[in-house]
Protein backbone atom coordinates (compact mmCIF):
# COMPACT_ATOMS: atom_id res chain seq x y z
CA UNK A 1 0.00 0.00 0.00
CA UNK A 2 1.37 3.48 -0.98
CA UNK A 3 1.56 5.97 1.56
CA UNK A 4 -1.24 8.25 0.24
CA UNK A 5 -3.47 5.23 0.12
CA UNK A 6 -2.93 4.69 3.48
CA UNK A 7 -3.29 8.30 4.59
CA UNK A 8 -6.87 8.16 2.59
CA UNK A 9 -7.66 4.82 4.47
CA UNK A 10 -7.26 6.36 7.76
CA UNK A 11 -9.17 9.27 7.01
CA UNK A 12 -11.56 7.15 5.95
CA UNK A 13 -12.06 5.20 9.32
CA UNK A 14 -11.55 8.27 10.79
CA UNK A 15 -14.88 9.90 8.94
CA UNK A 16 -16.69 6.54 10.09
CA UNK A 17 -16.10 7.04 13.68
CA UNK A 18 -17.28 10.32 13.70
CA UNK A 19 -21.04 8.50 12.37
CA UNK A 20 -23.62 9.15 15.61
CA UNK A 21 -24.23 5.67 17.57
CA UNK A 22 -26.87 3.52 16.57
CA UNK A 23 -30.30 4.30 17.09
CA UNK A 24 -30.51 1.47 20.27
CA UNK A 25 -27.71 3.74 21.85
CA UNK A 26 -28.68 5.74 24.88
CA UNK A 27 -28.50 9.26 25.21
CA UNK A 28 -28.33 9.24 28.69
CA UNK A 29 -29.99 6.94 31.85
CA UNK A 30 -33.39 6.83 30.19
CA UNK A 31 -33.53 7.77 27.14
CA UNK A 32 -32.67 6.26 23.64
CA UNK A 33 -32.32 7.55 20.23
CA UNK A 34 -35.27 5.29 18.43
CA UNK A 35 -37.84 7.31 21.14
CA UNK A 36 -37.47 10.43 18.57
CA UNK A 37 -37.80 8.37 15.55
CA UNK A 38 -41.09 7.61 15.86
CA UNK A 39 -43.80 9.16 13.59
CA UNK A 40 -47.26 8.39 12.19
CA UNK A 41 -47.34 10.48 9.46
CA UNK A 42 -43.65 9.59 8.01
CA UNK A 43 -43.33 5.45 9.81
CA UNK A 44 -39.96 5.76 8.05
CA UNK A 45 -38.55 7.92 9.92
CA UNK A 46 -37.58 4.86 12.35
CA UNK A 47 -34.81 4.23 9.63
CA UNK A 48 -33.23 7.69 9.73
CA UNK A 49 -29.53 7.81 10.58
CA UNK A 50 -28.50 11.11 12.54
CA UNK A 51 -25.99 13.12 11.29
CA UNK A 52 -23.16 14.24 14.24
CA UNK A 53 -24.53 17.62 14.53
CA UNK A 54 -28.12 16.03 15.04
CA UNK A 55 -26.94 13.30 17.33
CA UNK A 56 -25.32 16.29 19.13
CA UNK A 57 -28.53 18.59 19.39
CA UNK A 58 -30.12 16.09 20.58
CA UNK A 59 -27.86 14.72 23.16
CA UNK A 60 -27.51 18.36 24.55
CA UNK A 61 -31.76 18.24 24.74
CA UNK A 62 -31.78 14.85 26.86
CA UNK A 63 -28.78 15.45 28.92
CA UNK A 64 -29.55 19.21 29.76
CA UNK A 65 -33.03 19.05 30.10
CA UNK A 66 -35.14 15.45 29.34
CA UNK A 67 -32.97 13.50 31.78
CA UNK A 68 -33.01 16.41 34.54
CA UNK A 69 -37.22 16.19 34.34
CA UNK A 70 -36.89 12.05 34.34
CA UNK A 71 -35.33 12.99 37.33
CA UNK A 72 -37.26 15.13 39.33
CA UNK A 73 -41.00 14.29 37.86
CA UNK A 74 -40.49 10.21 36.76
CA UNK A 75 -41.25 8.63 32.94
CA UNK A 76 -41.42 11.38 30.29
CA UNK A 77 -43.39 10.47 27.28
CA UNK A 78 -41.39 11.71 23.93
CA UNK A 79 -44.74 12.36 21.43
CA UNK A 80 -42.85 14.56 18.73
CA UNK A 81 -39.32 14.10 17.99
CA UNK A 82 -36.98 14.71 15.22
CA UNK A 83 -38.67 15.88 12.04
CA UNK A 84 -35.97 15.81 9.30
CA UNK A 85 -36.35 17.42 6.54
CA UNK A 86 -34.95 14.76 3.83
CA UNK A 87 -37.58 12.26 5.22
CA UNK A 88 -40.96 14.56 4.11
CA UNK A 89 -39.33 15.47 1.06
CA UNK A 90 -38.46 11.42 0.19
CA UNK A 91 -42.45 11.61 -0.10
CA UNK A 92 -42.63 14.97 -2.03
CA UNK A 93 -43.54 17.22 0.74
CA UNK A 94 -42.56 18.68 4.06
CA UNK A 95 -43.57 18.21 7.67
CA UNK A 96 -45.64 21.57 7.49
CA UNK A 97 -47.88 20.35 4.95
CA UNK A 98 -48.36 16.67 5.98
CA UNK A 99 -49.01 17.65 9.58
CA UNK A 100 -51.30 20.31 8.24
CA UNK A 101 -53.09 18.26 6.19
CA UNK A 102 -54.01 16.36 9.36
CA UNK A 103 -55.27 19.35 11.00
CA UNK A 104 -52.12 20.09 13.02
CA UNK A 105 -50.41 23.71 13.27
CA UNK A 106 -46.30 22.45 13.69
CA UNK A 107 -44.42 26.46 13.37
CA UNK A 108 -42.99 26.23 9.94
CA UNK A 109 -38.94 26.58 10.94
CA UNK A 110 -39.06 24.32 13.50
CA UNK A 111 -36.40 23.09 16.17
CA UNK A 112 -37.80 19.14 15.17
CA UNK A 113 -36.29 19.67 12.38
CA UNK A 114 -32.62 19.17 13.80
CA UNK A 115 -33.69 17.54 16.56
CA UNK A 116 -32.72 20.14 19.14
CA UNK A 117 -36.81 19.74 19.86
CA UNK A 118 -39.46 17.66 21.36
CA UNK A 119 -42.69 17.50 22.47
CA UNK A 120 -42.92 15.58 25.67
CA UNK A 121 -46.04 14.47 28.25
CA UNK A 122 -45.31 13.90 31.86
CA UNK A 123 -48.12 11.78 33.21
CA UNK A 124 -46.95 11.56 37.14
CA UNK A 125 -46.25 15.92 37.32
CA UNK A 126 -48.89 18.32 36.95
CA UNK A 127 -47.24 20.19 32.89
CA UNK A 128 -47.38 23.67 35.06
CA UNK A 129 -44.96 22.40 37.14
CA UNK A 130 -42.57 20.59 34.82
CA UNK A 131 -42.69 23.94 32.51
CA UNK A 132 -41.72 25.87 35.46
CA UNK A 133 -38.66 23.64 36.05
CA UNK A 134 -37.09 23.36 32.59
CA UNK A 135 -37.61 27.19 32.85
CA UNK A 136 -35.17 27.02 35.53
CA UNK A 137 -32.37 25.09 33.50
CA UNK A 138 -29.75 26.66 31.61
CA UNK A 139 -29.52 24.12 28.36
CA UNK A 140 -33.07 25.33 27.89
CA UNK A 141 -33.49 27.28 24.38
CA UNK A 142 -37.14 27.17 24.26
CA UNK A 143 -40.41 25.83 26.22
CA UNK A 144 -43.86 26.14 25.21
CA UNK A 145 -46.37 24.93 26.92
CA UNK A 146 -49.41 24.04 25.18
CA UNK A 147 -52.60 23.09 25.89
CA UNK A 148 -56.60 23.10 24.40
CA UNK A 149 -59.92 24.27 25.89
CA UNK A 150 -63.06 21.92 26.99
CA UNK A 151 -66.09 22.25 26.25
CA UNK A 152 -66.17 25.14 28.95
CA UNK A 153 -64.13 27.37 28.05
CA UNK A 154 -61.55 26.34 30.49
CA UNK A 155 -57.76 25.53 29.45
CA UNK A 156 -56.27 21.92 29.26
CA UNK A 157 -52.58 21.58 29.41
CA UNK A 158 -51.62 18.53 26.44
CA UNK A 159 -47.58 18.38 26.03
CA UNK A 160 -44.42 20.90 26.37
CA UNK A 161 -42.33 21.84 23.56
CA UNK A 162 -38.91 22.32 25.11
CA UNK A 163 -35.99 23.39 22.64
CA UNK A 164 -32.46 23.27 23.84
CA UNK A 165 -29.39 25.95 23.20
CA UNK A 166 -27.07 24.45 20.14
CA UNK A 167 -23.96 25.44 18.91
CA UNK A 168 -24.78 26.77 15.74
CA UNK A 169 -27.73 28.69 16.52
CA UNK A 170 -27.50 31.96 18.70
CA UNK A 171 -27.82 31.31 22.21
CA UNK A 172 -32.09 33.01 23.34
CA UNK A 173 -34.10 32.25 25.64
CA UNK A 174 -38.19 32.40 25.61
CA UNK A 175 -40.70 31.16 27.46
CA UNK A 176 -44.39 30.95 26.43
CA UNK A 177 -47.86 29.37 26.77
CA UNK A 178 -49.35 28.78 23.66
CA UNK A 179 -53.06 27.98 22.30
CA UNK A 180 -52.09 25.81 20.05
CA UNK A 181 -53.08 22.37 20.88
CA UNK A 182 -52.38 18.68 19.01
CA UNK A 183 -48.50 19.72 17.11
CA UNK A 184 -47.59 16.70 19.60
CA UNK A 185 -48.91 14.02 17.92
CA UNK A 186 -46.48 13.67 14.77
ZN1 LIG B 1 -42.92 20.70 19.22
Amino acid sequence: MNPGVMIAALLGGLFFWRKAPSKGAKLSKNFKVSEFLKSSTFPNLRNYELTPAEYENLSALVVGILQPVRDKFGKVVITGGGRPHSVAAAKGTTWHRALGARGLRPAKDSDHADFSAADIDVPGARLDDVYEFIKTLPATRQVILEYTRNKSGAPVMTHIHVAAQTTSKGRHRSFAFRDVPREAKA
